[in-house]
């Protein structure tokens, strides 16, 4: 199986083309390592760091933005979204404060200050 991707790893934008046989990836097109490990990751294992918000409790109308402190499997985005969405956080909430341990395998963190 063959599919073509642009790397999205720097403004460069290479276009790669990667072979995936007996589940392993080769990759052509690529300027530069990075982009290798990009398109093998791609196609044999997705991740994606997710990015929200969550409401804060004891503020009103108040949300924190947050995000996964390390990639998730792109198939468990919308499982980690409803995680996300149920979660309530309270103030005071410094930048890189974990609100949760555990979604989909990755810590959410915050990324901005609440006072
Ligand atoms: S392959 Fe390397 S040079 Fe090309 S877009 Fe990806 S990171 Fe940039």
């Amino acid at each position: 199986m063959k599919r073509n991707l642009t790397c999205i790893i720097c403004p460069r934008g290479c276009s790669l083309e990667v072979t995936i046989e007996n589940g392993s990836a080769t990759v052509t097109g690529n300027a530069c390592p990075k982009g290798a490990q990009y398109g093998a990751d791609e196609c044999t294992h997705p991740t994606r760091t997710v990015t929200s918000t969550v409401r804060v409790a004891n503020r009103t109308d108040v949300m924190v933005s947050v995000k996964t402190a390390t990639p998730i499997p792109k198939d468990k985005m919308a499982q980690a979204m409803r995680q996300i969405r149920a979660l309530r956080v309270d103030a005071p909430i410094a930048i890189g404060d974990v609100l949760a341990e555990d979604v989909c395998g990755a810590k959410l963190v915050a990324t901005c200050p609440i006072q």
